[in-house]
């Protein structure tokens, strides 16, 4: 069978994905969540003129020349509208935020006036629209300004309240099961004997999915049984995973129960054998509506294939519109080697050069190291048949978390 390219594969990962049912969460809630339906502000903002400073609202045409003194005829504050009219040389002390009053199209600020009990002497001169936020400058009601799709941030949760929004039209969060297998695996803080190991891979799987807003279940270690392997795909399917994540038993060794164990469950198999390094024995296919990525065991090919199709794939589920990453560019820190038929995503240091960023592959690149993976913040992709590039060429590069 042979090799599958990353973008087919990828393609396959997220052809079937579509985002998942629709729910109501309270805008306190809403952080990290993906709008399902486009948003439109439910007022104007500011609902009218207001003032940008603490001063006094007059009439332009009274300031223009200065310096002159105005009448004072009352005060308005934010919250407090002042009914009264402005008119010609008559002045109303007004705080920031306060609604301009009718007549006043100028805000002289404090700083350079005088105050003579009800009058005030304007030292500067003013323009028309000086120091006022004219209504709707904003935004007006009905503008749609956060759109179906929107991984909401901070700033968005501030911009929806302001449009009057208590509550938001959001998809589901994905939920994803993640399974360690192996006979060797021990979990962390264990004594592990003769031949065995500390499980690890689990812990990046399931910190990935909660970085991408996902709802988890970690199954834990299943043992290199067949009977072990398929309760756990049970226990995620029970639970309603929408996407299964193992890792290890992917190859073809006589240990790798994994495929065998889905196929008895019913998965239909979309591919198995992806042109990625590290991590060509990657599986995809599904199981009832259930995802199921399976990825190498060796601890760097399961966390950059994870890195590739499982955060592409939750953000798909989860509706965003942004699912798919896109390459950045950077400059080769060191020489590299022509690359063979399989995409090469070299872990790799990234640091600000004199022609922007510069990204240097770390000299071990075994997909079995995890400090070296720890060390890097980036990948540097290398596609398929690469020619050999030397230091200092550019290339296209993903950066990791931080
Ligand atoms: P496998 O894909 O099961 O053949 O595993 C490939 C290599 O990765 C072996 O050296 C395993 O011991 C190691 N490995 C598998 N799963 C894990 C895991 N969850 N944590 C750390 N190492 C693992
Ligand atoms: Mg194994």
């Amino acid at each position: 069978m042979a090799l599958m390219p990353v973008a087919e594969a990828m393609q396959r990962v997220l052809a079937g994905a579509d985002p998942l049912p629709v729910e109501t969460v309270a805008l306190e809630d809403a952080l990290g969540r993906v709008l399902a339906a486009d948003i439109a502000a439910l007022r104007t903002q500011p609902p009218s003129a207001v003032s940008a400073m603490d001063g006094y609202a007059v009439r332009a045409a009274d300031v223009a020349q200065v310096p002159v003194t105005l009448k004072l005829i009352g005060e308005v504050a934010a919250g407090h509208p002042f009914e009264g009219t402005v008119g010609p040389e008559q002045a109303a002390r007004i705080f920031t935020g306060g609604m301009m009053p009718d007549g006043a199209d100028c805000v002289v600020i404090q700083e350079v006036t005088e105050r003579k009990g009800d009058a005030v002497v304007i030292g500067k001169p003013g323009t028309a629209g000086r120091n006022v936020r004219r209504q709707g400058i904003d935004f007006t009601e009905g503008a749609v300004l956060l759109r179906k799709g929107r991984h909401l941030n901070d700033r968005d949760l501030m911009l929806a309240a302001a449009m009057n929004h208590p509550a938001l039209r959001v998809y589901r969060r994905p939920r994803v099961a993640v399974l360690g297998t192996g006979d060797e695996l021990v979990p962390p803080g264990s004594k592990p004997g003769p031949g065995e190991i500390v499980y690890s891979n689990g812990f990046a799987l399931l910190a990935l999915a909660q970085t991408e807003g996902a709802g988890t279940l970690d199954l834990g270690i299943a043992r290199d049984e067949l009977d072990d392997i398929t309760a756990a795909v049970r226990r995620a399917r029970d639970w309603g995973a929408d996407v299964l994540v193992t890792s290890g038993g992917a190859s073809v060794g006589e240990h790798d129960l994994v495929q065998r164990a889905l196929a008895a469950e019913g998965l239909a198999l979309s591919f198995w054998r992806v042109a990625l390094r590290p991590g060509r024995p990657m599986m995809h296919g599904k199981l009832g509506a259930m995802q199921v990525l399976g990825v190498p065991g060796n601890p760097v090919s399961s966390y950059v294939c994870a890195f590739l199709f499982l955060v592409p794939l939750i953000r798909r589920l989860a509706g965003r519109s942004d699912a798919e990453r896109t390459p950045e560019p950077a400059r080769l820190g060191r020489d590299l080697p022509a690359n063979d038929e399989r995409a090469d995503y070299l872990r790799a240091t990234l640091h600000p050069g004199p022609d922007g960023l510069v990204a240097t592959p770390v000299p071990a690149q075994d997909s079995s190291l995890m400090a070296p993976l720890a060390r890097a913040n980036c990948l540097v992709i290398r596609e398929p048949h690469a020619p050999a590039a030397s230091a200092g060429s550019p290339c296209v590069i993903l950066k990791l978390a931080l």
